[in-house]
């Protein structure tokens, strides 16, 4: 996970069995080989015991948390010899600052809980029990995250495809699992209609959407390679546009970002850089469409005012007056009306 290539010993240390599990499955895919750990305490034995080439660590944990294991191995020995990394929710920010004062130290976004998500719905005033249905679009973790409990505790119809299923190891999601398929209208009520279409992005069977309702179509495209043919004429006709804004290129090649993970962001089956939005953009506006969100910006290699000039200029070009904004991953944006 430091650039060259092949094959690490990678240590999890995470007491959420959920999370670990899909960690451990897209770590082994990619052909690592992975331990596991449930505390503190216990990854701290095992990173002893055993020196991983990598280790993942989580912060809430019982026993020993994320910081003082962190701390122990690096007071133990401060010219370690392996890359460890840190994963946050979005909640922990502040837990961020002594990470970066340890060297070989770096943070990944894990995936929100039931219980934030909860809040966060709250936060827009809606509770789990009035979701119609989950679409999952791809097996990252920022993707998944809680979606199969909550949709099992809550009777929520999830959507995915059979790739993306298989993916995240064919979880049994009693009675609630439907598939989804590029081409295969999905029916949600009599007004509203997922349509969902291929993207080329490194996942197994990743999908994104259109959403149709009262004669609107909304486009949803977030984790984006490149936009095919097949994306762009998809895309076509929308009303409005929540669409992938993440990184800027400067940005992320200074950023501490581990190099296999920009070559990833960066490369052809990874994520849009602003100037990319912008051109995908320009070959689908039109002048009915009334609202484009930027989305799925990166916190490290992005700015909510790089992705919006970009976009802007595109808008611009078109001659169009469409209002624009950005979501953040932390706050998301307000409901909208097209
Ligand atoms: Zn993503
Ligand atoms: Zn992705």
């Amino acid at each position: 996970m430091t650039g060259t290539s092949g094959m690490k010993r990678i240590l999890i240390v995470d007491d959420e069995p959920n999370v670990m599990r899909v960690l451990k499955l897209m770590l082994e895919r990619a052909g690592h080989q992975v331990r596991t750990a449930a505390d503190g305490l216990a990854g701290l034995e095992m990173a002893r015991a055993e020196a991983p080439d990598v280790l993942i660590t989580d912060i809430q944990m019982p026993r020993m948390d994320g910081r003082e294991l962190v701390c122990t191995l690096h007071a133990e020995a401060p010219q370690r010899g392996f890359d460890i990394y840190v994963m946050t929710s979005m909640t922990e920010r502040e837990e961020r600052e002594w990470v970066r004062r340890i060297p070989r130290v770096a943070f990944l976004e894990k995936p929100v809980s039931p219980r934030q998500l909860v809040a966060r719905l709250a936060g827009i005033g809606l509770t789990p029990r009035e979701l119609h249905a989950i679409f999952i679009t791809h097996e990252h973790s920022d993707h998944v995250g809680c979606a199969p409990q909550l949709a099992q505790k809550f009777g929520i119809p999830i959507w995915m495809s059979h790739g993306t299923w298989s993916a995240i190891g064919q979880p049994d999601l009693q009675g609630w699992l439907r598939l989804a398929a590029d081409g295969r209208p999905i029916a949600l009520s009599a007004q509203c209609e997922l349509h969902p279409f291929t993207v080329p992005h490194d996942a197994r069977e990743p999908l994104q959407l259109v959403v149709q309702s009262g004669g609107r179509r909304m486009g949803i495209c977030t984790d984006l390679g490149h936009p095919s043919a097949h994306v762009v004429e998809r895309l076509q006709g929308c009303h409005a546009l929540l669409l992938e804004s993440n990184h800027d290129p400067d940005l992320l090649a200074a950023s501490r970002y581990p190099v296999f993970l920009k070559r990833r962001v960066a490369g052809a089956l990874g994520h849009l850089s602003n100037a990319a939005a912008a051109d995908l953009l320009a070959r689908i506006a039109h002048p009915e469409l009334q609202l484009v969100v930027a989305a799925h910006l990166s916190e490290q290699n992005n700015r909510p005012e790089l992705a919006l000039s970009h976009l802007q200029a595109a808008l611009d070009a078109a001659q169009l007056n469409t209002a624009l904004l950005a979501a953040t991953a932390a706050q998301g944006c307000d409901w909208q009306w097209v």
